[in-house]
């Protein structure tokens, strides 16, 4: 095995270890949907996905590979450049990765952490808030249901409001529901949304505030 064999096996194993991780990009700007819309908040894009929903706004994402690999001391030291000490983990899907050790450095810096996931793979780390959002595409892990504080449940064909509400059976009682109408569909399918959750009130609408603002 010649050196450079070497450097790749070992990024591989400390990657599988979580302790270091494929970033797309990471930004401070303004969490703009779901239970923290309106906060600002440091996100962490990890590449990676293996979800494939039709509607992906981020299908750059899904390629692991293409993105650099970083330790997680440096992803928390770029974090602590920036005020605000709400991070969210997004993707890509971050579970495909081991989030204990970033979370912990995360956590013992004093950053609320938060997620966002679809579920696709086992849970791990330590998150204040929990955002699952399953896709129809990939089936979430059992594991993720005991752990979701918020399912948000993107909208974009009449058939997801009975896929929203058979989630809403799995998630644990205190979970908050919520149905976000996709970005593209917004101004044909938030009326239809409005008229749901007046009719169903233990949902509420979650709108995409950033794409408003437009900032990322
Ligand atoms: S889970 Fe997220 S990143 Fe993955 S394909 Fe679906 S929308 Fe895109």
């Amino acid at each position: 095995m010649n050196t450079l064999d070497l450097v790749a096996q070992t990024t591989q194993e400390l990657v599988a270890a979580g302790l270091q991780l494929p970033i797309m990009e990471a930004f401070y700007t303004i969490q703009g949907e779901g239970r923290f819309t309106g906060h600002p908040a440091y996100f962490i894009r990890l590449g990676g996905c293996d979800v494939g929903c039709v509607w992906c706004d981020v299908k750059e994402s899904w390629e692991a590979a293409k993105w650099p690999v970083l330790s997680i001391e440096k992803i928390v030291e770029d974090a602590l450049a920036f005020p605000g000490r709400l991070v969210v983990i997004t993707g890509g899907e971050p579970l495909m990765y081991n989030m204990d050790p970033l979370t912990k450095l995360l956590k013992e810096h004093g950053f609320t952490t938060n997620i966002e996931t679809s579920g696709a793979h086992p849970f791990s780390g330590d998150f204040d808030w929990v955002c699952f959002s399953p896709k129809k595409f990939k089936k979430p892990h059992p594991s993720i249901f005991a752990e979701a504080d918020e399912l948000k449940v993107v909208i974009y064909n009449k058939s997801d409001y009975e896929f929203a509400e058979q989630y809403a059976g799995l998630v644990n009682e205190s979970c908050e529901l919520r149905l976000q109408p996709e970005w593209s569909k917004a101004v044909k399918i938030t009326a239809e949304i409005i008229d749901f959750v007046k009719n169903h009130p233990k949902w509420n609408i979650s709108l995409q505030t950033h794409k408003f603002m437009d900032i990322p």
